[in-house]
């Protein structure tokens, strides 16, 4: 704590730091004017700011501002200097408009495609999420504007957000749903995190003491002041007692008020009001004692919104008709016809807090305009344009999901577009053989006409400037190269938890437990409409020469992974490569694969760049919940390099030696079969199993053996590894206490 906060804490007055612990209004702090302690502002966040005009009543109430594309499109950029340049406008925006810090990331996992906030996240893959986000922060941080990483943690659905309890084993909770957040702190140092509606396991994250102090701030290392998302607090002063510095937004004095009585009958300390205050305090002057100043140029940032959105659009197919692919649409080839109102007026951003008045919006007709591209449009999908399509060399369908389908606030009910756009969709595609369907929407929909249509171009919710950046990727001027962040399934009763989800109101059981987005769809073997991390280009890419800076090493060393990518098209263009990581070692329930690395690569024709991963303990390990560590079990693990999750192109075995011996405690029900799943464990007590498969089995041939048993030898054998330590009581005179002597040995051979 620096000399300026301690002097201030030591002279503000109890109902003073009481009063600095809540909003002053719906966005900023309490001032104490005495003290030169100033109110500051902060905003949505996180694709666009969104702030209130002055004496703005209601939270709609807000000032025109350039919109960006969401969450869930700027994720499948896949591209980490993108999302840090995204991060650098809006610090630099901020600052012009005097907000102290952007509400965002928001980084939950999608844990279902219904969650009705997926739009706003980045991903179902932790590794992503972290990444990006980290990377946001970073960008806006280097403006010195703060950040909001959100909903921390587990706020994976809308249905009964404030009160929902999320019930999440310790395993999952720390390799899916908290491992984006944790990377987030230890590489880009959020100045706050917003603490979630729901309950973990039966504690509401707003007085969560596990998750606030013991894991985010001790374990963690978390420097930063954790707020309260709008109306998240219950018990305020349990709250401050788990670390949650700041309640946002304003409470009426009467959270204050059961501070300062806490304090005053002794079941709060000073110090732990003072801990939340000074958090408080450094959030407030690292902004004003720093301030930058900004530019909101708005017509840069337009311009730029729409440069994001040409990252982030996904082509999911582009079937050839006549021998050539339908996209890129070649100049003066006959009557490109555009169908549907999102081509002039496109669904570019989410409802809720994250909502953006858009300063001004381009859709593709427009842009199209601009562009000097003559294109005919039809706005509704009538006869008419069925008509018009007959004779159109390519029509371009604007569909997508209506905003009452998809909002902050509830779940989805259904993957399914509005039915009046799926038969329209069918009807052309029955008229017109090219048919290019783009899509507006933040989270995965099902496609029955998938077959019937030649192109189809995912452009999530892109942004208000999207209609360039549809312009320059249908007509050529710019190659698709973003990937799916997220698995598009073909059914809803594929996906997780569909069983479970949304629960049923007081609690949500994530019985899926690590098997989330791919991971599930990997272990199920299920086919899907499309797979995670796949998106094709107008280019194509080969792989060749996967190398390892070593074959055999120890997790702490970890290794380096190189492969080199080939463009081997006629145009240039950018390929996401994906490294993944399967565990063979037989040691524990895991994935299939997951992701541990993607680079984002740009390659003129015939160019060839080699892309390098550094891989590290973690890329390897799973959250062994017996020793309550991150642990890569020795043994082998593949290294897959992909084009998509569902499509691998190189791989490798490679050998880990695990820094940990012990990988459980061994006790008297424990089995030799359990430490022999083990290297390490396996070497100590290898001797005993011979042994006592020797004196069992012996010399004898099977036929011998058989007379006496009725099963085979080998079946003897793993019998015998199936034994607790304990049935060897009895045996040989061994007491219970020369068993535990035994074990004993064991375990203390294995913690040296
Ligand atoms: C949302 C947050 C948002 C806050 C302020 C809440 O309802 O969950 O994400 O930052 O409102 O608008």
């Amino acid at each position: 704590m620096d000399s300026k906060i301690k002097d201030l804490l030591s002279k503000l007055t109890l109902e003073e730091k009481a009063s600095l612990c809540s909003g002053k209004d719906f966005w900023r702090t309490k001032p104490v004017e005495r003290l030169n302690i100033p109110s500051v502002m902060v905003s949505d966040g996180p694709s666009g700011l969104r702030t209130q005009v002055e004496n703005g009543v209601n939270e709609n109430d807000s000032r025109d501002s350039v919109s960006f594309p969401s969450g869930c499109a700027t994720a499948s950029s896949f591209d980490r200097s993108l999302l840090r340049h995204l991060g650098e406008i809006l610090g630099e925006e901020a600052n012009d408009y005097n907000v102290s810090t952007v509400l965002g990331p928001a980084i939950n996992i999608k844990r279902s495609p219904l969650c009705g906030r997926n739009f706003e996240y980045l991903s179902e893959d932790p590794y992503i999420s972290g990444e990006l986000g980290a990377a946001y922060i970073s960008g806006v941080q280097s403006k010195n504007v703060g950040t909001s990483v959100k909903h921390f943690a587990a706020n994976n659905q809308e249905t009964n957000r404030f009160s929902v309890s999320e019930e999440v084993d310790e395993r999952t909770l720390r390799e899916i749903y908290l491992t984006g957040f944790e990377t987030c702190v230890k590489k880009a140092a959020p100045t706050t995190i917003m603490c979630s509606y729901n309950a973990i396991n039966g504690e509401l994250s707003s007085q969560n003491k596990w998750l606030l102090k013991d894991l985010l701030r001790d374990e963690w290392g978390y420097k930063g002041m954790v707020v309260s998302d709008w109306g998240a607090v219950f018990d305020r002063v349990k709250g401050i007692k788990a670390d949650l510095s700041l309640e946002m937004p304003y409470s009426g004095g009467q959270t204050d008020k059961d501070i300062v009585e806490a304090v005053k009958n002794g079941s709060l300390t000073m110090e732990e009001l003072d801990e939340a205050v000074s958090h408080v305090l450094e959030m407030v002057f690292n902004y004003v004692d720093n301030k930058q100043s900004g530019v909101y140029d708005r017509e840069k940032d337009h311009i730029e919104s729409g440069l994001i959105a040409q990252e982030s659009c996904v082509l999911l197919k582009n079937d050839k008709v006549d021998g050539a692919a339908v996209l890129p649409i070649k100049p003066n080839s006959g009557k490109v016809l555009f169908v549907g109102e999102f081509a002039e007026n496109p669904r570019c951003n989410g409802g809720g807090s994250s909502k953006i008045k858009c300063y001004k919006m381009t859709g593709a007709v427009a842009a199209a305009k601009e562009a000097g591209i003559q294109i005919d449009y039809e706005k509704d999908f009538s006869d008419k344009a069925l008509n018009a399509a007959k004779d159109a060399e390519v029509v371009v369908v604007f569909a997508g999901l209506p905003e009452s389908y998809e909002s902050e606030g509830e779940d989805r009910k259904t993957l399914d577009m509005p039915a009046e756009q799926n038969e329209f969709i069918e009807k052309l595609a029955a008229v017109n053989k090219r048919v290019v369907v783009l899509l507006h929407n933040g989270s995965p929909v099902s496609m029955p006409w998938v077959d019937k249509v030649a192109a189809i171009l995912e452009c999530y919710l892109g942004g208000e400037n999207v209609g360039t950046a549809q312009v320059n990727l249908l007509f050529g001027k710019a190659n698709p190269s973003g990937k799916l962040a997220e698995t598009f399934p073909l059914r809803l009763e594929d996906t997780p938890c569909y069983m479970y989800y949304p629960g049923n109101g007081r609690k949500s059981i994530y019985a899926e437990g690590i098997f989330v987005g791919y991971r599930w769809y990997d272990a199920r073997k299920l086919p899907v409409l499309f797979p995670f991390g796949h998106g094709l280009s107008y280019t194509s890419f080969e792989y060749s020469d996967l190398r390892v800076s070593s074959k055999a090493f120890k997790d702490l060393d970890g290794v380096e992974v190189s492969v080199n990518v080939k463009n081997t098209g006629a145009v240039e263009g950018k390929e996401i490569v994906q490294l993944y990581v399967s565990d063979k070692t037989g040691v524990e329930v895991r994935p299939e694969k997951e992701l541990k690395g993607f680079e984002k690569v740009s390659l003129k024709p015939g160019e060839t760049k080699t892309v390098s991963f550094k891989l590290d303990k973690r890329s390897f390990a799973f959250w062994n919940t017996d020793i309550g560590e991150w642990y890569a079990p020795s043994g082998t693990y593949e290294i897959k390099i992909a084009a998509s999750s569902r499509d691998i192109r190189l791989t490798t075995e490679v050998d880990v030696t695990s820094s940990i011996k012990k990988a459980f405690t061994i006790i008297p029900q424990s089995t030799i079969g359990d430490m022999m799943r083990f290297r390490e464990m396996a070497e100590i007590v290898r001797p005993e199993y011979e042994k006592e498969c020797k004196a069992v089995i012996g010399d004898m041939t099977e036929e011998e053996f058989q007379k006496l048993y009725p099963f085979t030898k080998d079946v003897m054998r793993e019998m015998i590894k199936n034994n607790p330590f304990r049935l060897s009581r009895g045996k040989n005179g061994l007491t219970m206490e020369d068993i535990l002597k035994k074990i004993e040995g064991y375990n203390k051979a294995l913690e040296e």
